[in-house]
């Protein structure tokens, strides 16, 4: 039993870890909150929440926090404690002398998707107007920076196409990819709840998740495919429902480019692609493939789901495009019950890909190329934009170790704990001269950094996040924030120290400037989300109250396009020295490195990550349930506990990756999607071998 005493005042606000976006209301006594609890008006949630939200705070007043800035001259320095000014100061000299020195290139920043829409948007500003270039990324860039390339392709705009009421008139659900009970759990729920009202479901994923069989649900096909063949298996529905002439010819007509699809048509109708082509490479059984396509083609309305176990391979845009050619084939578009959606990981991933924190786009999706788009922001800023697209993470990072990029400024993402090939992101780090570090806490990326500057929660300051279904949600202030600072406010201290002249109040004037500069989001205030709860994007003169439901009479590119899918293998290639394949996923009660959740007191905890094994690949090697195992990869090695679970078939093993101690990036692999860089976390050859323990 909790004593929580009685409650003084709430405030709503918006969940910050997923890409569902739930409501709460957060109670208060003086500046500490005493309970979460989900507002039943939030219109993601309808007053539900799982376990992460209902304890979203305890980690804001966790003793690990940093609450003064701090600098050294050198990482192998003991941290000094400074003021803020002073820390500004040597962070803004370090800066503009590496410029000085190296050029204007030679800096850059990774911003992160919980951060909100004002301040992803003050932070490419700040590397555009200020650095003067465009190296700035996101996290998206390893997790659906896919997404924004495949969507993008083949409807005009990176973004889910339906709102989560749409799954309530689905018939026929795909979700591949996706463990949603542990990933996105509110809106599992509402999944499961049409599914047991006789939807139809069909699961592509390596491992048997609940969704596949739980209580009072059983998907109708489960295709158990081996990790790395997602387009062999998405082009093999299509092949049948083209080849059985099961396609919506009359939406294909009316709605998409005919010559491409004529030419699509012939490359999937190629035997190649037949499911019983596909059988040996896939893993999945001909007539599984076949009985799928036909569910999914005359099923009704048809709707697709789908994770990053999609986009984190080194075709996952290509995936993504298979997907939207699926859709378009079978006229899933533009209505309710329908669409393609990607269920965004972090709570704010859909709206640091809109506030252009991409290297290539300025806000909006619009390329940094088009002199018509750049001159809006010259106009408003006053600051002359470079229209030569900057570096993605990764390119930042070799960049580094060849000695032209030299100071990082990283907001809000450890990317020595989260991204690929750990010891590559190592050796990036401690070849620049200033890395600024901007966060809650000392994270690893922290052990090479030259300046930390303290991070505020979303407790602590306003703003917005833009969930999955494009939704912009207020996030309110319930308490002062203990670092002093919203995050805003620090990336406006360090924009002033280089030169800048910025004088926002409140982030309401930041999405001024956003609405000012961004059609999709020219209507939006934060008036308007005031009485509205939360709106849609695109919000505009065409679409005043926003758009639940995109794509409804013609794409926003104009007519769909199908592009040709053609399946790749990965690089990534087993052997006998490395005969099995790893691939990752989450747990409900954690959320992503764990940051956030392994300091916070929760109802249900977890201590630790372990690896799925099938029985038969636990037995030759000797494996029992419980015991420690040593996984190998050509990229690294570490030990952790073996389940012997049938949830995986043989040939493939599973883990999670929220704690450290796993350190399950220096297994993967650095091959990564052709056209995004996303790395490829879903697919390494692995061994697994007895172990006394780590
Ligand atoms: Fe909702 Fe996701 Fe937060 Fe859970 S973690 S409460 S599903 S936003």
């Amino acid at each position: 039993v909790i004593e929580i005493g009685t409650p003084e005042r709430s405030v709503i606000t918006t969940c910050a870890y997923c890409g569902v976006g739930c409501s709460f209301k957060a109670e208060m006594r003086g500046d500490e909150v005493v309970r979460m609890v989900p507002w039943k008006h939030g219109k993601a949630n309808r007053g539900h929440s799982c376990v992460k939200g209902r304890f979203a705070y305890g980690y804001a007043s966790h003793s690990d926090r940093i609450l003064k800035p701090m600098i050294r001259e050198r990482i192998e320095d003991p941290w000094q404690e400074v003021s803020w000014d002073e820390a500004m100061r040597f962070a803004a000299d370090r800066m503009r002398g590496l410029q000085e020195a190296y050029g204007r290139r030679s800096v850059g920043v990774i911003t992160s998707s919980r951060c909100t829409n004002e301040e992803t948007f003050l932070v490419q500003k700040l590397t555009r107007a200020v650095f003067g270039n465009n190296n700035t990324d996101t996290c998206a860039r390893v997790c659906h920076s896919p997404t924004g390339y495949g969507l993008g392709q083949t409807f005009g705009t990176s973004a889910g196409t339906q709102d989560f009421d749409s799954v309530e008139a689905t018939d026929v659900v795909i979700v591949i990819g996706a463990n949603p009970t542990d990933g996105h759990p509110v809106f599992a729920s509402r999944l499961k709840k049409r599914l047991r009202a006789g939807a139809k479901l069909i699961v592509i994923d390596p491992r048997r998740t609940d969704l596949v069989k739980s209580s009072h649900i059983a998907a109708a096909h489960h295709l158990a495919l081996r990790p790395g063949t997602n387009v062999a298996v998405v082009s093999a529905l299509a092949h049948v429902i083209v080849t059985e002439g099961l396609m919506d010819e009359a939406f294909i007509r009316t709605r998409c480019d005919w010559e491409e699809f004529s030419e699509y048509a012939e490359f999937i109708a190629d035997p190649r692609h037949s499911p019983e082509a596909t059988e040996a490479l896939t893993g999945v059984a001909a007539e599984e493939l076949r009985g799928a396509a036909r569910l999914f083609a005359t099923g009704g309305n048809g709707a697709i789901y789908y994770g990053l176990g999609v986009t984190e391979h080194s075709q996952g845009s290509t995936t993504v495009i298979a997907i939207a050619n699926l859709a378009m084939l079978t006229g899933n578009l533009g209505r309710n019950g329908v669409g393609v959606n990607p269920l965004r990981g972090q709570n704010n991933v859909q709206g640091a890909c809109d506030m252009g924190s991409f290297p290539h786009e300025l806000p909006g999706y619009r390329h940094v190329k088009n002199p018509d788009v750049r001159a809006i922001f010259e106009e408003l800023w006053g600051a002359k934009i470079d229209p030569e697209p900057g570096l993605r993470i990764p390119n930042m990072l070799d960049a580094a170790v060849d000695g032209t990029f030299k100071g990082l400024y990283c907001q809000g993402e450890d990317i020595l704990q989260s991204d690929p090939d750990t010891k590559h992101v190592a050796a990036g780090l401690a070849a620049m001269e200033c890395v600024i570090v901007h966060d809650l806490f000392l994270n690893e990326t922290a052990n090479y950094a030259h300046v930390f500057l303290p991070g505020s929660t979303f407790l602590e300051k306003d703003g917005t996040f833009t969930n999955a279904e494009r939704r912009i949600n207020r996030v309110r202030k319930v308490m002062a924030p203990r670092n002093g600072y919203a995050d805003w406010e620090v990336t406006q201290m360090l924009a002033n120290a280089m030169g800048a002249e910025w004088h926002y109040t409140h982030p309401s004037q930041i999405m001024a400037e956003i609405a000012a500069t961004t059609p999709s989001f020219s209507r939006v205030t934060y008036e308007l989300l005031e009485e509205h709860g939360s709106i849609q994007w695109p919000c505009n003169d065409s679409a005043p109250e926003g758009t639940p439901l995109m794509h409804v009479d013609g794409f926003v590119r104009g007519k769909g396009r199908f592009i040709v899918t053609e399946y790749v293998a990965t690089d990534e290639k087993t052997g006998p020295r490395f005969p099995l394949l790893l691939t990752t996923g989450r747990i409900l009660s954690q959320y992503n490195v764990g940051a956030q959740t392994r300091r916070t007191e929760n109802v249900v905890w977890h201590d630790q990550d372990v690896l799925e094994i099938h029985p038969h690949d636990a037995e030759v090697r000797g494996v029992k349930d419980g015991d420690f195992v040593r996984l190998a990869s050509r990229s690294g090695e570490t030990a952790l506990r073996a389940t012997v679970t049938d949830r995986v078939s043989p040939g493939v093993v599973y883990t999670t990756f929220h704690h450290p101690d796993t350190q399950a990036n220096v297994i993967t692999t650095d091959f990564s999607d052709w056209a995004t860089n996303c790395p490829e976390y879903k697919v390494t050859a692995v061994q697994v071998s007895p172990s006394n323990g780590p």
